[in-house]
């Protein structure tokens, strides 16, 4: 029989329910991993029994757990020990330096890579690095560094490594850049990124052991973000069902800290009709439980569907066989009861993608099932209308936020204020989620993305939209929680405090509601909470975080760096450490609280 009492009372707090029949509350009472009650803290006295515990949250701005609805988690979490993020960092001067350090500490045979979630638009000098930098920073370490979807550099100890040389052929849609001494270590995306993500594909690996490590710190660092759900979109060179060990184990063992759903994408081209035919046997959609579930397929369904985001480059236009692929594996799909997501830029991509579904559900109506478009930059409200005609909806993220400036060089300041038009979806009532699609264009920093949907500026400051494209704070974080639910078929589930869901929440830094812009980019969580279990404390919660195992590789950039950059606190400047080996107060310019005695962050 279960008990009346709750498990745990969380109350002084200030609630954002986002529940529209009591969206303010100071406290919550947690049963079985979901809310039991949510109201005063008088009214959770009633659910206080003799084991309850009580969580003091200090009257801190508390929101529903955020929801990550595209988000590369998986892949993310494999090699999230291995890669140097420039994420936020505020020059390039910064970013070299950090490069220059870790190529030293980093052992052979590996690299030191950058792959993705920067621009130089946020830096001081507005300038990428040269070539000249690069090798000169990083010498006889092979050195990776991605730039968006449109290029990489390779040092040139990493061309050796590679075995580019200069006979080595440019591949499709790709280049490997040459002058008259050879190769300049420059990639290209003309516009297939496949050159960037095959060149990356060559470094080392993480061993399983690290690769669990690796994704329990992505994980710590999402929840440090106060993400405790996402749904992976699945990834190049991600194979089902051997990329997926490493996670299923660490669910398995209780460690997952992150809710995940995930959809299966297609690594084979022109085979992807086989892959979906057999993958529709192994597994079905909903399969796993609440911390891990199967969410169909996509983004990839056919690779003559793949239409990239490299605003660089011209507009590419899909294949004449892209209809006929994509039809049959949408048939396998739909039949089956698989929702599915698929990746789509443009909106010349989407009509014709909507022309095929449009007859694949004559055929075999969809019927409720939920399936969406990702990105979708550039649809327009006839498109739009069509999506919602069908039952679908759209994904979108702040991949502008990282290439707003480019879009705006190629099509115009008025083409960008649409990009992608959020608000006329709401308006014409298609289900939204937001998201990053990080880690490798955007960032996976959830605020970032936040400052984005509500100020319409990228991470360089450029205004994109006028008014009538912002949201407010409150409908911004709403696509963040509830509208993101919808994508892995949980709207009923989480996205809201209220009764009866899922007990995933955030106390918060800052008052995400009432911080100025700017500084809603630099907000954090500091108590972040999934099934009603603490998973993540910082500052007057630090001592709730529960223990996680210090990053296995003493040369890990994380262990210095950690992920996301910090803006160093000014009031806490004069607590700086320098040698420390707790992994939450190691990482360069960490600031530590006044009153601060000693590290209790490890028991070990
Ligand atoms: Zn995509
Ligand atoms: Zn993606």
């Amino acid at each position: 029989m279960e008990s009346a009492f709750a498990d745990l009372i969380y109350n002084n707090g200030r609630f954002s329910t986002l529940d529209p029949s009591r969206p303010e509350a100071s406290a919550v009472a947690v049963q079985n991993g979901k809310f039991l009650a949510v109201g005063s803290d008088a009214d959770m006295q009633r659910a206080r029994g003799p084991v309850t515990q009580v969580v003091d949250l200090n009257r801190r701005c508390v929101i529903p757990g955020l929801n990550d609805s595209h988000l590369h988690l998986i892949r993310g979490g494999l090699n999230f020990n291995m890669e140097l993020r420039w994420d936020g960092v505020p020059s390039l001067s910064d970013a070299l330096r950090m490069l220059k350090e870790q190529a030293r500490r980093t052992p052979p045979p590996q690299w030191v890579r950058v792959v993705g979630g920067w621009t130089e638009q946020q830096f001081a000098e507005r300038r990428m690095p040269t070539l000249e930098e690069i090798n000169e920073a990083t010498g006889e370490t092979p050195c990776f560094i991605l730039h968006l979807y449109d290029r990489a550099w390779l040092n040139a100890a990493a061309l050796r490594v590679c075995g580019y040389t200069k006979d080595t052929p440019n591949p499709s849609g790709g280049e490997i850049q040459r002058d008259s001494k050879g190769l300049t270590g420059l990639l290209i995306a003309r516009p297939n990124a496949n050159i960037l993500y095959s060149t990356l594909a060559k470094a080392p690996k993480l061993n399983p052991d690290d690769a669990s490590n690796s994704t329990r710190h992505f994980m710590r660092e999402m929840n440090r973000l106060g993400l405790t759900s996402a749904i992976d979109a699945g990834g190049g060179f991600q194979n089902y069902p051997d990329d997926y060990r490493v996670i299923e184990q660490l669910v398995g063992n209780g460690d997952a800290t992150v809710r995940l759903a995930y959809n299966l994408f297609t690594q084979r081209p022109k085979q992807e009709l086989d892959d979906f035919s057999k993958w529709v046997k192994m597994t079905k959609p909903g399969a796993g439980n609440d911390y891990y579930r199967m969410n169909g397929a996509g983004e990839m369904l056919v690779f003559s569907a793949a239409d990239f985001e490299d605003f660089l480059e011209p507009r590419p236009e899909l294949a004449a066989n892209m209809e006929p692929e994509l039809e049959q594996v949408a048939r396998i799909l739909v039949g089956s009861r698989w929702p599915f997501r698929l990746h789509a830029t443009y909106n010349e991509s989407i009509t014709r993608m909507l022309n095929v579904f449009e007859a694949v559900n004559k055929d075999i109506p969809f019927d409720g099932l939920h399936w969406l478009f990702d990105h979708a930059e550039t649809i327009d409200d006839r498109n739009i209308e069509r999506v919602r005609k069908l039952g679908g909806g759209i994904a979108i993220q702040h991949r502008m936020a990282y290439q707003g400036e480019y879009f705006v060089e190629r099509y115009g300041a008025t083409a960008a204020r649409r990009t992608p038009p959020v608000r006329r979806m709401l308006e014409m009532g298609v289900p939204v989620g937001a998201g990053s699609d990080a880690t490798r264009v955007a960032s996976y920093n959830p605020w970032v993305a936040l400052y984005w949907l509500t100020t319409g500026r990228t991470v360089g400051g450029m205004a994109l939209y006028g008014e009538s494209n912002l949201l407010s704070r409150e409908e911004a974080l709403r696509l963040y929680t509830q509208g993101s639910g919808w994508f892995s078929s949980e709207q009923d589930r989480k996205g809201t405090i209220s009764a009866g869901q899922l007990a995933d929440f955030a106390a918060l830094s800052a008052d995400y509601f009432s911080a100025p812009d700017e500084a809603v980019k630099h907000i954090e969580s500091v108590l972040t909470v999934v099934g009603g279990k603490v998973v993540y404390g910082a500052e007057e919660f630090s001592k709730l975080s529960p223990p996680l195992p210090p990053i296995s590789n003493d040369w890990s950039p994380v262990r210095y760096y950690g992920g996301y950059h910090r803006e160093e606190r000014p009031a806490l400047a004069t607590h700086r450490i320098s040698a420390h080996s707790c992994m939450r107060h190691e990482r360069g310019g960490f600031a530590l609280w006044p009153g601060w005695t000693g590290c209790d962050c490890f028991a070990f």
